[in-house]
């Protein structure tokens, strides 16, 4: 006797054997000994299919609702073993059963299998659970119909079936395209009943058997013993020896752990990607799939906890299945549906805007609070690809003190070296964050996951705790009965880790009381793959970062109509706006890793976005021109809606502004210069007055006079392009001198009154190189480190014309030809500008390469260079000099990269790119991507528009010139100009529909500060408060005072401080107007002191 643990893997086998899982399947594919012999084949019995008594399908191609079929006369009869398709359908299902006589007393389920995913409904419409078909670790074929069966009741579902898999319907492979032509066996449609005994007693065993496996001794070798000892015990068909089993079993389970256990807090989850292999309407089922599954485990299960996110999930559900929205409210106000996150979606955290990023989390905040009546201090997000080192402070702002995160463990170079820290960001707030040690947000909650959540984590000696997500995510429908008695089995036995199935702040509650000791990490958590998501789906990113723009200036008029002229704010439309742009910014979305229906939904949703605002925008401004047109002024003046810098006030265009014009101005007098494709350009003379040596934002409507060519002190300035013997092309104006070949190498550029040239002695900038792009698994997502070693640089443009030769802009076009690509390069300077611009047109065919743009620059010896990230700027290594530098071979910029030295720097701009590598004293940007999954158009063929600038400076980073023309360069598109449709061929003249005449001119916001460091993000009327709600914040990292400045006409008379949630309310002293009492026509002044890239908001009242 008992010779079983001299050779402990034979028993281990064994008891493997007697469970079954291995050989099991619900409808009993197991081999037939097998299965008589083993735990899992006693759970399915006396099974059915003559019970089923009606099946009757409707299949169409969209999404009907139950309310839209339910009375149909579209069903039809069907059976199983016929192909449900194609990809993307629907078929609604009716199914009548009767249970058998013979099963009264028992527990009866409804077997079903469609290979696909489904959703059951009652007879009321009420989802009740989902099903996940095929052969994954995910799949859930059966439903509970009654514990307790009487005989020969029937009961009546109504079955969804979506005719795709879990992870859509990719051709070979999960991340592979869509096959459009995908159909699905329905395999199985049964009743049958479930022996809860044998389900007990093989999860005893289940986690014994792992015990055995995975537990030190000497517990490893009491847990092999007493399962042994079961499976001695075990006769199939003496259920007296099943019961003496699970009292064998309570001998392991009933021993307890000392003080010194640790704790793992378990939390149910279904991470589930709002976008992905599959397209947004398919997510708002998957939500009702997955949700309703979890109310049965609540329903079953007491100490059961599930916790979701993303409020948009969660509005979808609230508006297309309202009742069972009404059953998970019960159980959020029971604690045990854990809303968390506070943010709209689980956004990407690399490319969206700082105010994007404000309004993730506003948004995500309101409907917490007006749904659950809280608000979660977690930041909840799983999944995304790098996190910005101004997060902890907008988390802070909003009230959330902790961050939950996992993704760094995927990092393809460095191990991340804490598991529980303070992350601390850019201006030094710090939130508690943890990564689950388990490295996973798909725990199958199984022994091994608990065991490596404390293995693996790195802090545990400073608290001793962990979080585990547990639950299959992507709408596999969660936690499933398997895993939740498993981890309930483990709540406290000696030599196992004391589980505890709770919500997350359970466990930050643990953690918070250890704050002192814990490690510090200063700065982004940059995620050492999926880089090529700066870059994959161009489109996506230029809409996004037209809307972002449009959304922050459609707000501010909106904001200042309102409180001048009480023109009603469109709060509700504006906030339907923002959520569709914030819907879009998803971490499979904006980065670019969804197939292609996503990226249809999205330049839809994109545009609708743009071209609402630019309506908003329209109207709004006519009622100010409208109002304020004094005089007859036609033929005079024009009105447009403008941000200005005066950092920019040395050079002329702080007072001059370039315009290109549909139709002619209607004064014959005025002179312009006919653009190469038929349009006109103007030079408008500002209304602008700075005053000397004050650096300042500021926001308002502008006016100004076209200028008479020839008559005026611009005269003695201009730009010219000029091809001299050599071939070389020279552009130049009262700033730059510039010189291309003929073929678009850019072979020097300077500033003028600098004798340094930017680009490096011997080399040229503006040089085109194809990568190989490659990467191990990820298509899109990925660029790996490899891709340096093989690549293509272009040949020199074929051909080059000169488009325009001034007198107020020059024009070179290069067009390059490369493999089955082509490339329309508009070179343009003008005369007001020290930016050189470079706009495309592109025809883009290639597979799996990786375009960039590269100038090897005069600053050679700068260790890091400068990238914008959301309120300021980060910095990276040029060098690669250790394993964590080298990872970051391709970061995220926003709008600029500068690569300075102390006297010297040079900018790179961009209107609509994020991919940035800077190595040695070579700026790279990223162009274009062609990475053939999921979607294996992406990026292919025209792109209409997208365009970068050189800018040279003296003196070092930061300073404000850079962001003065970074602005420039993304085109602020305002009334009258034309939004929607980029023309590609401006420069930094926008494009107006038609002239708007008056001579109206006010500035109604200015904030001044010192080095032009402090800027505005936000404008807008306040969170239901009638307030101007401003945001500012301080983008260099110098702590400062400044002013802001607030036109009379605003008749603002006190403000308040307040978070980003728009809650707080802080007196701000010392607030003034510039004199004593307020008089009419005084501005009134705000003096505030900010912190090095701290972010303010203040709400000023009438
Ligand atoms: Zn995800």
């Amino acid at each position: 006797m008992a010779q079983h643990y001299k050779k402990e893997s034979i028993t281990i086998e064994r008891l493997e054997l007697f469970c079954g899982w291995k050989d099991f399947n619900t409808y009993g594919s197991a081999p037939l000994g097998r299965k008589s012999q083993n735990l899992c084949g006693q759970l399915w019995k006396e099974e059915s299919v003559d019970a089923i008594k009606d099946l009757q399908v409707y299949s169409c191609e969209e999404r009907p609702s139950f309310e839209q079929i339910k009375s149909s006369s579209r069903f039809t009869p069907t059976t199983t073993g016929q192909q449900f398709g194609p990809s993307w359908s629907t078929h609604w299902f009716l199914v009548e059963l009767e249970i058998p006589q013979a099963m009264s007393g028992k527990e009866v389920h409804l077997l079903w299998d469609c290979n696909a995913e489904a959703l059951l409904y009652n007879e009321q419409g009420v989802p009740q659970q989902g099903f996940v078909g095929g052969k994954g670790i995910c799949r859930r074929v059966d439903f509970p119909v009654t514990k307790q069966a009487k005989g020969n009741e029937r009961f009546t579902f109504f079955i969804e079936m979506a005719a795709n898999g879990l992870f859509g319907v990719g051709q070979d492979g999960d991340i592979e395209p869509p096959d459009p032509n995908r159909y699905f066996l329905l395999e199985k449609v049964a009743v049958a009943v479930f022996d809860r005994e044998a389900w007990n007693l093989l999860c005893d065993v289940t986690l014994l058997a792992d015990a055995a496996r995975l537990l030190a001794p000497p517990y490893k070798q009491q847990a092999l013993r007493i399962a042994n000892d079961i499976v001695n015990t075990f006769v199939v068909d003496d259920r007296r020896t099943w019961n003496a089993c699970r009292e064998l079993a309570k001998e392991f389970f009933q021993q307890k752990n000392g003080d010194g256990q640790t704790k793992v807090i378990a939390c149910g989850h279904c991470h589930i990607d709002t976008a992905w292999l599959w397209p947004y309407e398919e997510t708002i089922r998957k939500c009702a799939r997955s949700w309703s599954t979890q109310l049965r485990n609540m329903e079953q299960y007491d100490c059961f906890h599930f916790v979701a996110s993303q409020a948009q999930q969660m509005e979808w559900t609230k508006e297309k299945y309202p009742e069972l929205w009404k059953q998970i409210l019960s159980y959020v106000q029971q604690g045990r549906f854990v809303p968390v996150g506070s943010t709209w979606v689980e956004m990407d955290c690399n490319l969206p805007s700082g105010e994007s990023l404000v309004r993730q989390f506003l948004l995500g905040h309101s409907f917490f609070r007006d749904n659950f009546g809280m608000h979660s201090s977690i930041f909840w997000l799983p999944d995304t690809f790098g996190y910005s080192s101004q997060l902890p402070q907008i988390m802070r702002l909003c009230d959330i003190r902790y961050f939950m995160t996992q993704k760094l463990s995927w990092n393809l170079f460095n191990r991340f070296p804490h598991s529980t820290f303070l992350w601390e960001g850019l201006d030094g707030s710090t939130v508690l964050t943890h990564f689950p040690p388990a490295d996973t947000y798909n725990s199958l909650g199984n022994l091994k996951d608990v065991l490596y959540s404390v293995s693996n984590n790195k802090d545990i000696g400073s608290c001793n705790a962990s979080l585990l997500l547990f639950g299959h995510g992507d709408g596999g429908g969660g936690p499933s009965p398997a895993m939740i008695e498993s981890l309930s089995r483990m709540k406290d036995v000696a030599g196992i880790p004391r589980v505890e199935m709770n919500s997350p702040q359970v466990f930050f509650d643990i953690a918070q009381q250890y704050w002192h000791r814990y490690p510090r990490w200063k700065g982004e958590l940059y995620f050492e793959l999926h880089r090529g998501t700066y870059t994959s789906q161009a489109k996506v990113k230029r809409g996004n970062r037209n809307c972002e723009w449009m959304l922050k200036y459609t707000e501010a008029l909106c904001a200042i109509a309102y409180f001048v002229h009480g023109k009603p704010y469109p709060h509700e439309h504006l906030q339907q706006l923002w959520k569709l742009v914030l819907l879009n910014q998803f971490h499979d979305t904006l980065p670019g890793s969804s197939i292609r229906q996503v990226y249809q939904d999205a330049s839809r949703h994109h545009a609708k976005v743009c071209r609402e605002l630019e309506d908003i925008m329209k109207e709004t401004f006519q009622l100010f021109v409208e109002k304020h047109a004094t005089t007859n002024q036609q033929g005079v003046k024009c009105s447009w809606i403008s941000e200005d810098s005066s950092t920019s006030a040395a050079s002329l265009h702080s007072s001059y502004q370039l315009v290109i014009c549909n139709d002619p101005f209607p004064d014959e007098q005025i002179s312009y210069q006919t653009t190469f494709d038929g349009k006109y350009m103007y030079l408008l003379k500002k209304d602008v007055s700075w005053e000397p040596n004050t650096f300042s934002w500021s926001f308002g409507i502008q006016s100004a006079q076209p200028v008479v060519h020839g008559g005026d002190d611009l005269s003695c300035d201009s730009v010219s392009i000029q091809k001299t013997v050599e071939d070389v092309l020279i552009l130049e104006n009262a700033y730059l001198y510039c010189q291309f070949t003929t073929g678009g190498h850019l072979t020097s550029l300077r500033r003028k009154g600098i004798q340094r040239d930017a680009i490096q002695s011997g080399a040229f900038g503006n040089r085109l190189v194809t990568y190989d792009d490659v990467p191990l698994f990820w298509d899109a997502w990925d660029v790996e480190v490899y891709h340096e070693e093989k690549y293509w640089e272009w040949q020199p443009a074929k051909s080059y014309q000169i488009l325009e030769a001034g007198p107020w802009r020059v024009v070179v076009v290069f067009e390059y030809e490369h493999h089955r690509s082509y490339l329309w390069q508009y070179v343009m300077l003008d005369i007001l500008s020290d930016v050189l611009v470079f706009r495309h047109q592109c025809d883009w065919h290639e597979s799996r390469k990786l375009l960039r743009v590269e100038f090897p620059t005069s600053v050679l010896h700068s260790m890091n260079a400068s990238f914008e990230t959301q309120f300021g700027w980060v910095s990276r290594p040029t060098h690669r000099n250790t394993s964590w530098d080298i990872a970051k071979f391709e970061v995220c910029g926003h709008r600029f990269a500068d690569l300075s030295d102390p006297s010297f720097g040079v900018a790179l701009l961009n209107d609509c790119k994020y991919g940035y590598s800077v190595k040695d004293n070579v700026l790279r940007m990223s162009l274009l991507r062609s990475p053939k999954s999921p979607d294996d158009q992406c990026d292919m063929g025209r792109h209409a528009s997208f365009s970068y600038g050189l800018f040279v400076h003296e003196g070092a980073f930061p300073q404000a010139s850079v962001w003065d023309r970074a602005q420039s360069l993304q085109q602020i598109l305002l009334p009258p100009w034309q939004a929607v449709d980029y023309p590609f061929h401006d420069s930094l003249a926008p494009v107006m529909h038609k002239w708007i005449f008056s001579d109206y001119s006010e500035t109604f916001i200015r904030i001044i500060s010192p080095y032009g460091n402090v800027l505005w993000s936000a404008l807008k009327k306040a969170q239901g408060q009638d307030a101007i709600c401003i945001r500012v914040y301080e983008s260099f990292g110098c702590p400062c005072d400044a002013q802001l400045v607030v036109s009379p006409l605003l008749a603002i008379r006190n403000a308040v401080e307040t978070n980003l949630l728009e809650t707080d309310r802080k007196i701000v002293a010392p607030t003034r107007s510039s004199h004593q009492k307020p008089r009419e026509n005084e501005q009134w002044i705000l003096n505030f002191s900010i912190g090095a890239f701290e972010i303010k908001t203040f709400l000023l009242f009438q």
